[in-house]
């Protein structure tokens, strides 16, 4: 059998091509997903550009949705016909220190989708059945896509920052992430929200989905105006790929603040030690989130409390939308409907 997907180029310089694979035959504990829609993450750009190593020829993404089709010998998990993602968690060892105290993300033998593993920008996907988690009734499958990825992250990021209901949250970062950010942090935790990017479309629709206060950190300082106008957050989430954003999050909060780093800009942030000594700040990563954490957000969306924006695309305009995310240029998701078919003109 025949794929079509969007692979890493050659020289691993940022771009990507579409090119057409074989589907191997499955292997023991795996299922194969004919995928439906796929999301186009900001990681991705990192990984077609080579930000954390190269990866020539791998498929990308990890925002897939689609429907089994196949499952191999030892799958107990799933069967013909359910809708699954294909997430950054791809499989991990399941045994080690990680894996056994619900921090599954962070096993260091673990594999991920569109990374060290081919992901789901493709008409098919081959993936380990027990990672694949069950998308629920009721949620729109291509709305499913963007939680796979941006949903989880930024509902997990919002867990980390141990914001209460009625607290001020920063999200510094409305794109892909942060708008979905500022709508777990309002509807689901009940935080009172502030959005911040340098993007003026992005920081309207961040009104739109929730955001209190909206400030566009181009134009002004965030963390004074946050400092000024809440007494300091009580604790930021940052989804940009800047450092700037990073370091202006660690000043935006008030004593006792935790800073939640989600961005995975490939350079270092300031970080003032007695800041963070005097005032007991707080400055912690977080990494996607574990499969019980997928399906919690996933049921949030389901029970309509987070309405992702996206935008269907065909598989052939994959080096477009590259080139859109670059340049800042999008609002919401970009997501490929594997239906739209592909460069050879017909549908898959
Ligand atoms: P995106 O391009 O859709 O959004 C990034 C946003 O940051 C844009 O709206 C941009 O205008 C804004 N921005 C840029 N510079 C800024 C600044 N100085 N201040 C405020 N805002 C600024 O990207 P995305 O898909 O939302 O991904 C965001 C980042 O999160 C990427 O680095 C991605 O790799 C990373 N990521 C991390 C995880 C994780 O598990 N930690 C998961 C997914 C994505
Ligand atoms: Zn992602
Ligand atoms: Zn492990």
């Amino acid at each position: 059998m025949k794929m079509y997907a969007v692979v890493v180029n050659q020289d691993v310089e940022g771009d990507v091509e579409v090119v057409e694979r074989d589907v191997r035959p499955l292997e023991y504990g795996e299922a194969l997903v004919e995928v439906e829609y796929c999301g186009v993450c900001h990681t991705d750009l990192h990984v077609a550009a080579g930000d954390y190593g190269q990866k020539p020829g791998r498929v990308l993404g990890h925002e897939g949705i689609g429907k089994v089709t196949q499952i191999a010998d030892g799958v107990k998990s799933l069967k013909v016909g359910d809708r699954v993602s294909i997430a950054w968690l791809f499989e991990s060892c399941g045994s080690c220190e990680y894996c056994n105290s619900g921090r599954e993300t962070l096993c260091r033998s673990v594999l991920n989708a569109g990374y060290t593993a081919d992901g789901g920008m493709a008409t098919h996907c081959i993936v380990t059945a027990d990672y694949a988690v069950k998308v629920p009734d009721g949620l729109d499958p291509a709305q499913a896509s963007s939680i796979t990825c941006a949903g989880v992250t930024t509902y997990k990021g919002v867990k980390v920052s141990g914001v209460r209901p009625g607290q001020w949250i920063a999200v510094y970062g409305a794109g892909g992430l942060g708008n979905l950010g500022v709508q777990y942090a309002k509807k689901v935790f009940g935080a009172h929200v502030i959005a911040i990017d340098i993007n003026e479309d992005k920081l309207a629709f961040a009104k739109e989905v929730g955001a209190d206060i909206v400030i566009n950190s181009a134009k002004e300082d965030a963390a004074k105006v946050i400092q000024e106008k809440t007494g300091g957050a009580h604790a930021a989430i940052v989804t940009a790929v800047s450092k700037d954003a990073f370091n202006s999050a660690v000043n935006c909060v008030r004593a006792g603040g935790r800073v939640v780093a989600i961005g995975l800009p490939p350079e270092s942030m300031d970080l003032s030690i007695p800041r963070l000594v005097l005032d007991g700040i707080e400055v912690v990563g977080s990494l996607v989130g574990t499969r019980q954490d997928l399906a919690e957000a996933f049921q949030f969306g389901a029970e309509g409390l987070v309405v992702p924006l996206v935008q269907l695309r065909a598989l052939d305009e994959a080096p477009a939308i590259f080139q859109e995310m670059r340049e800042g240029k999008i609002t919401g998701r970009m997501v490929i409907d594997m239906k739209k078919g592909c460069t050879c003109g017909q549908a898959h």
